[in-house]
């Protein structure tokens, strides 16, 4: 395929590395890793990568996306990890595991198991702290002896979410949380629960400091894998690939320009009365790529440019080299917004590099 800009490059041998040593690392103390996907739409290339990195599991929020995998023969259990009631046919039709905290899905989920003649596994999602998606613990008991009444649902176990809405840390007391409500739930209905499904990439600090991990025994893990970091502070995990992806755009203008507008200011393109600081005379570059390609606010460069604003079409960088070429490309790297809306972008070639 010939490479236009913009392009997102993604190295599949890094994101398979990456994948390959969050399985290790969390493997020493028992943790199993689903492999997340909706970052990349399900694209199978990369989920090949994590697959053969080390993941039994891919998940996603869209089932088109486990659709997509499933299509592309992609050999994994599929985890559906938000439930739709209008998708609920589907989800047991396509979908190994999903997650759940709703007994209106889980009818529909039920329903449509007996109809396909099949038992659908589910997980559900208590709510911690975080404040999206849970069960609230004083309602679980209830809810689990609900669930346990239909026939064709089968509560393979727990998990919760953090440090998605409400910025909450996973830390040691909510994963014993976790693991007590685990132990209390298996007791008091005589069942066994196999995935105790702690968190996300958010949760890497939280176990290298567990010297104990209860019952927790998965995570799953999206951003970690795809851009080496861990998500309560961005760092970089120790030994990981941090650019799998970059993101190549081209330069349509460059010139020497003032640096404040001339003219009556008024609104811009997106409602906004701009603000400018005048830097006097200086070289201005503009890269071809915009806010309908991807969050710009996402994006970083190593390079001695800065981004100064970007209309849906248009990217305007101060280029203190004043050496920037018309077609020349400019590499940006990518933040986890970025990524997401430049994968979903039709504009942006995807080009691996195998
Ligand atoms: C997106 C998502 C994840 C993965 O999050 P990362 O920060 O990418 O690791 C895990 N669980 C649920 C429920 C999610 O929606």
């Amino acid at each position: 395929m010939k490479a236009f800009m913009p392009r997102i490059e993604i190295i599949l041998s890094q994101i398979q590395h990456n994948t390959r040593m969050l399985c290790e690392l969390y493997g020493q103390q028992g943790i199993s890793l689903m492999g997340v996907s909706k970052a990349v739409l399900g694209e199978p290339l990369i989920a090949s990568a994590m697959i053969r990195g080390g993941v039994k599991f891919m998940a996603d929020s869209r089932l088109e996306n486990i659709q997509r995998m499933k299509n592309a023969k992609i050999a994994a259990q599929f985890v559906l990890l938000r439930t739709t009631p209008s998708q609920a046919e589907s989800t047991v039709e396509d979908v190994d595991i999903s997650l759940n905290t709703e007994i209106e899905t889980l009818e529909k989920l039920n329903y449509y198991a007996s109809v396909q003649n099949k038992i659908h596994q589910v997980i559900l999602m208590v709510e911690m702290g975080d404040l999206r998606e849970g069960i609230l613990p004083d309602d679980l008991f209830l809810f689990v002896q609900k669930v346990l009444s239909l026939p064709h649902l089968k509560i393979m176990g727990l998990g919760c979410n953090l440090a998605c809405y409400g910025g909450i840390k996973p830390d040691n007391q909510k994963m014993w949380q976790l693991s007590e409500l685990s132990e209390a739930i298996e007791q008091k209905f005589q069942i066994d629960l196999s995935i105790i499904s702690g968190g996300n990439s958010a949760n890497h600090q939280w176990y290298k400091s567990a010297k104990n991990v209860g019952r927790i025994n998965n995570l799953r893990v999206g951003e970690s894998i795809l851009l080496g970091c861990e998500t309560l502070t961005r760092q970089a995990i120790p030994q990981l690939h941090t650019s799998a992806f970059k993101l190549i755009a081209e330069v349509i203008e460059s010139k020497i320009k003032p640096s404040l507008p001339f003219g009556e200011v008024c609104q811009d393109a997106f409602g906004n009365m701009p603000v400018f600081r005048d830097r006097g005379m200086h070289p201005r570059a503009i890269i071809a790529l915009g806010k309908q390609d991807t969050l710009i606010s996402g994006l970083s460069l190593d390079q001695d440019l800065e981004i100064l604003g970007s209309s849906s079409d248009h990217l305007v960088l101060e280029s203190k080299n004043p050496d920037l070429k018309v077609g020349m490309g400019v590499n940006f790297n990518l933040d986890y917004g970025s990524l997401l809306t430049a994968m979903t972008s039709p504009f942006v070639q995807k080009q691996f590099i195998h």
